[in-house]
């Protein structure tokens, strides 16, 4: 993979149209391999308005891939300015390129490739009225880009990934958070370190959990919240509901067996900032 330092490529505007042009594998790889994305610390996300989130968020963008279209468009070409003054490489690729690099037969106008931000255990601060959320072991991108986006949507903290989590910076990821990745810390921990922090939470530790025996819609969530949701698959682990003060049940009455992991979350999520939300 060529080297992608911004230090190589200060402000620069670059013509592309062939397919075997190494940015244009760079960025095939880093869409395609989490292992990719790893090394290099890069993600891609695709399309104007996560750009323009990017940007105004202040996120380190090293390149801005404009198809034509977005080359005729004004807010575009505003988002691809900034980049560039930024030191980001501006590449100018063709409709062909573009659906290449992305694997998209109607690619967005945009592609914008940045450097990953997360954090470690030692830097999640809960103070306040903070909401943080704690995912154990979740594997759907999909799941995860919607709660990082309704995490947002309530004014949540963050969102804690615990243990061998789905990659937050996989294509189907960021495309699930409408841009909400940019405005919500993430932090990346093991089982053992989300114990301890949850052992010194100040506020309400609350897992959602089927063998829960209170309704969700009962507690007095204490601030600092923080919420702790099981994988899809396997709920969650028993010293992982050990650890938290509550377990909450969200009822149901039909022949489901439980509540898709995203919409658990969104319902919870609701429900402990009912305070804070008002239209
Ligand atoms: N078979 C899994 C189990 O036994 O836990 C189902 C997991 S469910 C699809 C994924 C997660 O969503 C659960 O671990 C829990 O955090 C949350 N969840 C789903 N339905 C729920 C409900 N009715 N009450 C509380 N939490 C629920």
């Amino acid at each position: 993979m060529p080297q992608s330092g911004k230090s190589q490529r200060i402000g620069a505007v670059k013509q592309i149209t062939s397919h075997s042009n190494p940015i244009v594998k760079e960025i095939k790889g880093l869409v395609a391999q989490r292992k990719h994305r790893s090394q290099s610390g890069l993600f891609v996300a695709e399309g104007l308005k996560l750009a323009t989130d990017a940007l105004e968020a202040g996120w380190d963008v090293r390149y801005l891939a404009l198809g034509p279209a977005g080359r005729d468009n004004p807010i575009a070409q505003k988002a691809a300015a900034t980049a560039k003054a930024r030191g980001a490489l501006i590449l100018e690729v063709s409709t062909a390129v573009m659906s290449a690099m992305t694997r998209k037969d109607n690619p967005q106008m945009v592609v914008g490739v940045y450097g990953q931000k997360l954090l470690s255990a030692t830097e999640v601060d809960p103070k306040g009225s903070n909401l943080w959320v704690a995912l154990d072991r979740i594997r759907d991108p999909g799941n995860l880009g919607t709660i990082i986006r309704t995490v947002d949507a309530v004014g949540g903290a963050g969102v804690m990934l615990v243990g061998d989590c789905t990659d937050p910076f996989a294509v189907e990821a960021v495309r699930a958070t409408m841009g909400s990745l940019f405005h919500v810390p993430l932090a990346r921990m093991t089982k053992d370190e989300f114990k301890a922090l949850a052992e010194k939470w100040s506020g309400t530790v609350a897992a959602t959990h089927l063998k829960g025996s209170v309704d969700y819609r009962t507690p007095d969530y204490k601030e600092p919240v923080l919420l702790v949701m099981g994988n899809e698959q396997k709920g969650m682990e028993d010293d992982m509901a050990d650890a938290c003060s509550t377990l909450i049940r969200i009822p149901q009455v039909g022949q489901a067996d439980s509540l898709n992991l995203a919409v658990a979350t969104g319902i919870a999520l609701y429900e402990v900032r009912r305070k804070h939300l008002e239209l």
